[in-house]
């Protein structure tokens, strides 16, 4: 580290080829991986070692999905590739990379210690998830990605990466299209204090693998502490794709975990409360009066998860708009019961389904409450609640859920080698947009190895270029830090003035905001709604945010909020895009259409009725009429004016001080048919390494 002089300040400054933000699965492995392949110039850096999804977050059976490596099933490359893509909106390319890297991904993983099963003679034995038509996907229990970071950090400690904990994204620094460095805020710093509270790194390539931008939603089983860093990413240049494309999931709010699995197929009884916890009732006998169809909608949430709208309409995605009915329209709690059984004291296994039934009898659970089956199929998924903060017995007392942001399918443009638009920037795992609409279960930790395989193996055999000479750096980085500091002086000289600190206040608001207006179900007067507020608090935010200096907290939240506010923005402008450009209800969300239809009261027969439903609820599927097309958005500075190629949702000035996002779709890349006679392949190996 050196102290440089850049725009009157003293500000220590890290020169390295390679900067990796994030240290989550795809973060250590893009860090491991390029010191395995020769590039040890290389250091991490995260607002939080300890945080984010992969080392938090996890579910019943966390997947891990991969090349079929067990039995007698056949499968190929070419098939798994062929699977992911009909996802719809996904490029063919990252499809083809995804499947080819996903064996040596996950091979890696386990010589590294992940303790992925397998049987006496090395298979590694299988389980079908959703959208998965072999039996590809794969568990270490509860916390597959947690053990993953581990192993993978154990190996960067020990091959001496340097780690910079406790920086928060401000700005990421480019020159003529090339990433030249990150500017980040010490939150360990105090800012009136004697040392610098800005870092700033000098480097040829960011990997950036800051994770899904979380921050954006209210009603999340993202872990507390991921927040996420697109919104520096787009003030970048770096372009979005298929933001849209959102997951949303029942899941418990206290502590945060999603209820799959076990959880549903115990059939727990789902009630409702007013706020204060008073006025229980069960709710879903409202909409579903058959009880065997009760039951079974629920058992099968366990494995249909996360929300689908395609079987919203005579399927167990019903049970997910109902607990957004109470929750959101009717400003109510909803909590499972495992302590009573749905509608009557007894369980009357008659009336499930024959799937449920046959499924509940060979596990030899079709007896007694619901906590008394969970706790003799599964008696890790009670005691886990045990162990949380909050601590939660599931005997004694209910457990809040709700239907929660979870994971962003879309996110920062990548290539087939996880390059964005940016020359250097490397967006992998799920700050990376590199899956489409639909994805199998476990495909996110997959594309978070590859990814970071992909643009590892870029960047140690095409970009070992020293980073920009000093002056050069200077010149690009000096505006930025300027902005950056000028931003906490007027926030702080506000709070001396008397004004309170208004960046907590603001943060909720946005994430309220976003999880009313822009969750699982939206409309184009709801994100319309919700567009103009963030982009009244956007363009106002440099003349209003308050921040007291000496609160490390305070100037750390300044910069937070600021990314979700420019995340928003861009994110609601795609999704006014989307309804713009014809699209319909799809994947995760259900967009209200007013001359579409209601999910069924579920006879069964083609006479079936409609259920007396609210018409938000009322939607049109896309029936993948957009699975060819792929949304690209970007944000346009102000000042600046946009390529003729894209196009403004909203017609916004120029010098609009928000800036504006724009928009283009393009044809998905195909699945790349590669020449595949080995004595080709094998010359252009020995001769270009086949990286190009
Ligand atoms: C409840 C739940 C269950 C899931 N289950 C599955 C599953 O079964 N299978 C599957 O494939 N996927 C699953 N996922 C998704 C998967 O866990 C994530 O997509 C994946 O772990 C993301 O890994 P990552 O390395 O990209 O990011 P993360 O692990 O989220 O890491 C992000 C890193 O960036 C840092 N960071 C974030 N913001 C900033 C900032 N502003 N400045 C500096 N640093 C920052 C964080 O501190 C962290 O180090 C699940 C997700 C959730 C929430």
């Amino acid at each position: 580290m050196q102290t440089w002089t850049i725009d009157g300040r003293e500000v220590p400054v890290v020169t390295a080829n390679t900067v990796v933000v994030g240290t989550g699965s795809a973060g250590f492995c893009a860090a491991d991986r390029l010191w395995e392949l020769g590039q040890d110039d290389v250091v991490m850096v995260a607002d939080k070692v300890n945080a984010g999804s992969s080392r938090n977050a996890g579910s019943d059976k966390q997947t891990y999905y991969k090349l079929t490596l067990s039995g007698g099933d056949g499968d190929s490359v070419h098939e798994m590739a062929q699977t992911l893509f009909s996802g719809g909106a996904m490029d063919g390319d990252n499809a083809l990379a995804e499947a080819a890297l996903s064996a040596r991904g996950f091979l890696r993983l386990c010589d590294l210690g992940v303790p992925f099963p397998q049987n006496r003679f090395g298979e590694f034995i299988g389980y079908k998830t959703d959208h998965d038509p072999r039996r590809r996907a794969t568990s270490v229990g509860p916390y597959t990605s947690r053990s993953m970071v581990e192993q993978l950090e154990k190996k960067v400690h020990r091959n001496g990466t340097r780690i910079f904990d406790e920086c928060r994204v401000v700005d990421v620094v480019v020159r003529d299209g090339e990433v030249v460095g990150l500017l980040v805020l010490r939150t360990d710093v105090p800012h009136d204090g004697a040392l610098s509270p800005w870092l700033l790194f000098r480097c040829t390539n960011l990997v950036y693998a800051t994770g899904g931008p979380a921050g954006m939603y209210a009603t999340r089983v993202f872990p507390h502490g991921q927040w996420g860093a697109s919104g520096a990413a787009y003030r970048a240049g770096v372009h979005g794709k298929n933001l849209t494309e959102w997951q949303f999931g029942l899941a418990s709010t206290h502590p945060r975990w999603n209820v799959s699995g076990t959880y549903m197929q115990v059939i727990p009884r789902f009630v409702s409360t007013d706020a204060d916890g008073n006025d229980e009732r069960e709710f879903l006998t409202e909409a579903i009066d058959d009880y065997g169809r009760l039951l079974s909608m629920v058992f099968l949430k366990g494995y249909q998860w996360p929300f689908d709208i395609r079987k919203a309409r005579d399927g167990s995605s019903l049970i997910d708009l109902l607990v957004y009915r109470e929750t959101v329209l009717r400003g109510r709690r909803v909590f499972l019961d495992f302590r009573r059984n749905p509608v009557r004291d007894e369980l009357d296994a008659s009336a499930l389904s024959p799937e449920a039934h046959d499924y509940l009898e060979r596990a030899g659970v079709l007896f007694g409450t619901p906590i008394e089956r969970l706790r003799a199929m599964n008696e890790p998924a009670y005691q886990f609640y045990l162990g949380k903060n909050p601590y939660v017995d599931l005997e004694q007392q209910m457990l809040e859920v709700d239907v929660c942001a979870q994971h962003n399918n879309g996110g920062l443009v990548v290539d087939a080698w996880w390059q964005s638009n940016v020359a250097g920037f490397f967006p992998v795992g799920e700050a990376g947009g590199a899956h489409g609409v639909y994805r199998p279960g476990g495909a996110a930790l997959n594309s978070g190895q590859v990814g970071a395989t992909r643009a590892a193996q870029l960047v140690a055999a095409r970009r070992t270029q020293a980073p920009s000479d000093e002056a050069t750096f200077a010149a690009a980085a000096g505006p930025v830090l300027a902005a950056a500091a000028g931003l906490v002086r007027r926030a702080s000289a506000r709070a001396a003035g008397g004004t309170p600190d208004n960046t907590g206040e603001l943060l909720t608001a946005v994430q309220v905001l976003m999880s009313e207006k822009a969750g699982p179900v939206r409309s184009a007067a709801s994100i319309r709604e919700a567009l103009e507020q963030v982009h009244t608090w956007l363009c106002a935010y440099d003349d209003t945010v308050s921040a007291d200096a000496s609160s490390r907290r305070s100037v750390n939240r300044t910069f937070l909020v600021r990314d979700i506010l420019t995340s928003a923005y861009v994110y609601l402008s795609a999704m006014a895009d989307y309804v713009a450009h014809g699209g319909r209800s799809r994947g995760s969300v259900l967009y209200t259409d007013a001359d579409g239809t209601l999910p069924l009261v579920g006879h069964g027969d083609a006479s079936d009725d409609e259920l007396d439903l609210p018409d938000v609820f009322r939607f049109a599927l896309d029936g993948g009429a957009l699975d060819e097309e792929v949304q690209e958005a970007a944000w346009v500075p102000p000042g600046a004016t946009p390529d003729a190629a894209w196009s403004a949702v909203e017609p916004r000035s120029p010098d609009d001080p928000a800036g504006t996002p724009v928009f283009r779709w393009r044809a998905r890349r195909p699945i790349p048919e590669d020449d595949d006679f080995f004595e080709n392949v094998w010359r252009e190996f020995r001769e270009h390494g086949n990286i190009h």
